[in-house]
Parts: C-alpha cells; sequence; structure tokens
C-alpha cells in the first residue's frame, strides 16, 4: 500500500531529542524552543513567534488575544478543519461562513464584505493547501472595517504571498507541525506567529498560564504572579528538539516536496486537457510549498468510484473537509452567509493523492498511470 502521508525525518532529530532530554530543562522554551523560535522570528519575519503545543493551541490563543466576546461574529471559510472555528466557538461567538473560490479552495475574498455586521470581530483566511489567499484584498478590508485578521497558515510554512511568508499579514497568523503537515515537531505541535507588536506582551502571559513568568525569567519583575487569563500553551522542548532537525533541512523538503507537486502536475496534464480532472490552480504573485496534491473529478459518485480504484491498486488517497456548515455543530454555532454556490460542490469533488518528503517519483508515475487507467 503506498501510504497517504509519512511523518518528515530528515537525520538530525534523534541526536537533538537525545540532547534535549539530557538538557535539564525539557520544558517549554528551552534551548531547541528557543533555537526554533528566533529561526521562524528571521525567516518569517515576524515581531514574536511563540511553539504551541497544537495549531489548535495557536488559533485559541488569538482568540483570547483579541478578546473575542460570547455573540461576537468571526468569517471563514466553511471549507477547513474543525479548530478554525472551535478556537472561536470556545469563547462563545457565531462562526460566519463565507464561500470558498473553485480555483484555489480559498475563501472568495470579494464575498466578505457583505457578511460583516456589526457584530464582526476578525476574519479567518485559511491558505487551502499551502496556497495564499488573496491577502491584499483581506486586508484591505479588514483595515476600512477596523476587523482583526488571524491566518490558518497551519499547512502553509515556506509559501509566500507577493514574496512575503504566509501568517505575516493579519494581527496573528497559526502554523501547524502535526505528523501530516511539512515539518513536525514529532507529531503534534504549533506556532504562533505575532505581527501587531502590541499583543506580543499580552500573548507572553496568556501562554504561560496567566502569570508574567517571562518577565520574571528576564529579570524585569523580582517575583511573578497571577495577572491574566491564560493557559498552558507552551511546546515542551523535546518536541522543539525534533522541529530543529527538520528546520535544517528545511529547503530539502520543500523541493522535495514541490518536485513530487510537479511531477503529479505535469504527468496528470493529458488528462486534464481531455477534461477528466482538474488540477489545483496557483494564483500569480503567489508561491506554495507543495502541501498537497490533490485532483478535481466530476461529482461524489465518480470520486467513491476512483478512490476505490486507487484502493484496490495499493493506493491510498482520500477526500477532505465535509463543509462545517452542513455539520451538526456546524449548524448550531455558525451560519452560511449568502449562497453555497462552490463550498459543498468543489468539496465533493476533490481527492488527495499520496504527498509526502521522500516520496519516490516511480510511486507518483504509478499513482498517475492507475488514475489514467480509471479513464482510459
Ligand atoms: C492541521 C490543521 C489545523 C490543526 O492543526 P493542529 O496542529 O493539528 O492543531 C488547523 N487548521 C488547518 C487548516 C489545518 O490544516
Amino acid at each position: 500500500m503506498i501510504p497517504f502521508n509519512r511523518p518528515p525525518y530528515t537525520e538530525n532529530e534523534d541526536q537533538y531529542v537525545v540532547a534535549s532530554m539530557h538538557s535539564n530543562k525539557m520544558s517549554g522554551d528551552g534551548v531547541f524552543g528557543k533555537k526554533c523560535q528566533s529561526w521562524f522570528e528571521q525567516h518569517l519575519g515576524c515581531s514574536k513567534a511563540l511553539l504551541t503545543p497544537s495549531c489548535t493551541h495557536a488559533l485559541e490563543m488569538s482568540a483570547l488575544l483579541i478578546n473575542v466576546q460570547p455573540d461576537d461574529e468571526v468569517i471563514m471559510p466553511s471549507y477547513t478543519f474543525v479548530s478554525t472555528a472551535n478556537a472561536f466557538v470556545l469563547r462563545g461567538a457565531k462562526i460566519v461562513f463565507v464561500d470558498i473560490r473553485p480555483d484555489t479552495m480559498n475563501l472568495d475574498e470579494t464575498l466578505i464584505e457583505t457578511a460583516i455586521t456589526p457584530k464582526t470581530k476578525a476574519i479567518v483566511p485559511v491558505h487551502y493547501a499551502g496556497v495564499p489567499c488573496e491577502m491584499d484584498g483581506i486586508m484591505t478590508i479588514a483595515e476600512r472595517y477596523g476587523l482583526h485578521v488571524i491566518e490558518d497558515a497551519a499547512q502553509g510554512m515556506m509559501s509566500c504571498y507577493k514574496q512575503k511568508r504566509l501568517g505575516t499579514f493579519g494581527h496573528l497568523g497559526a502554523y501547524s507541525f502535526h505528523e501530516t503537515k511539512n515539518y513536525t515537531s514529532g507529531g503534534e505541535g504549533g506556532l504562533l506567529i505575532i505581527n501587531d507588536e502590541k499583543l506580543v506582551h499580552r500573548a507572553e502571559i496568556i501562554r504561560e498560564k496567566g502569570a508574567n513568568r517571562c518577565q520574571y525569567f528576564r529579570g524585569e519583575v523580582d517575583k511573578y504572579s497571577w495577572v491574566d487569563v491564560g493557559s498552558s500553551y507552551l511546546l515542551n522542548d523535546i518536541s522543539a528538539a525534533y522541529l530543529w532537525g527538520q528546520l535544517e533541512k528545511v529547503n530539502d523538503i520543500n523541493s522535495d516536496r514541490l518536485a513530487s507537486w510537479a511531477l503529479y502536475y505535469n504527468l496528470l496534464s493529458p488528462l486534464a486537457e481531455n477534461g477528466y480532472v482538474s488540477l489545483p490552480v496557483i494564483p500569480d504573485d503567489c508561491t506554495h510549498n507543495g502541501h498537497m496534491f490533490y485532483i478535481k473529478v466530476k461529482d461524489l459518485d465518480e470520486r467513491t468510484a476512483l478512490l476505490q480504484h486507487l484502493k484496490s491498486n495499493g493506493i491510498m488517497g482520500i477526500f477532505h473537509y465535509v463543509p462545517l456548515h452542513s455539520s451538526k455543530a456546524g449548524k448550531i454555532f455558525g451560519r452560511f452567509n449568502g449562497t453555497d454556490k462552490f463550498t459543498t460542490k468543489e468539496s465533493e469533488r476533490l481527492i488527495r493523492l499520496p504527498a509526502y518528503y521522500g516520496l519516490e517519483r516511480g510511486k507518483i508515475e504509478y499513482i498517475v498511470e492507475i488514475i489514467r487507467r480509471f479513464y482510459c
């Protein structure tokens, strides 16, 4: 069986994990955590980068940081992971879903304005498949209405919009290092990016259980105490050590994934030209990171048949999100603004093909041949 995913592993992860175990500080913000955080601050270009136990936690911290209150509204696509919505629902917010663009599967920036009400607090664009949302348009609307922007960049490490890294446009950005993402901190992990300087101080406090421990460690206060709401949002240093091994090989991983993506794209182009499948679109001014290779087929029935065909030939293809607005919790906590022209239709047509660091060329050729045989 060709698996859908393999957690990335390069070379030095073992060595760093062991070093962290013997460093006398395995808790958060240890030697490796600090190395990773400065790497992100430097390479992404942001005021502050804080490692968290997951992207879900980074999103939850964001909701606390922008003071989401019960009945506030938060605008996002329905075609996303549950955490994008849950982080705000936990604070009592109502989710307002807008339709996606069929080309990138990202929220349609032209539909945001009609979803804004006096209760709107924030916009949460999701960079699906590591392909950037139209950030200029989104930021312009947010500024005009005084809204916060929190980028769900879980899948977007190393991608750029107009040569600037994802997660650095909004007030806040969230990344994931889950083992299904391009880089992992050993299974679970995340990162909060803070671009609005004014939020840095409070982010450090919220992350440290609501206590001003960071100030204490820096010698700014002589004892620390409870000063705000908070929780335990630090990533342990053993996980950060695994991640450090991956950051050393950041370009190897990125170019390997992009090469797999390009090979799929080229080999599948004849099928796309003949109208059997549609291929992903990368808009001008955007670079991506090969996080995902998906194809879109005619409809749900064809997808079910093709997934079965792949499976019987030893290939693990999978579909993706069931739109949140049609789920049980989505109906309780959210509403869809406008018409669902593309969200349901496009999500039902989508199949994700195996994509991971080290996926062999021959396997991609085999997968494409099996897809070709389904149609021709
Ligand atoms: C993976 C993912 C998350 C959640 O990441 P965790 O680190 O598993 O919490 C959130 N949003 C999107 C879009 C994702 O792909």
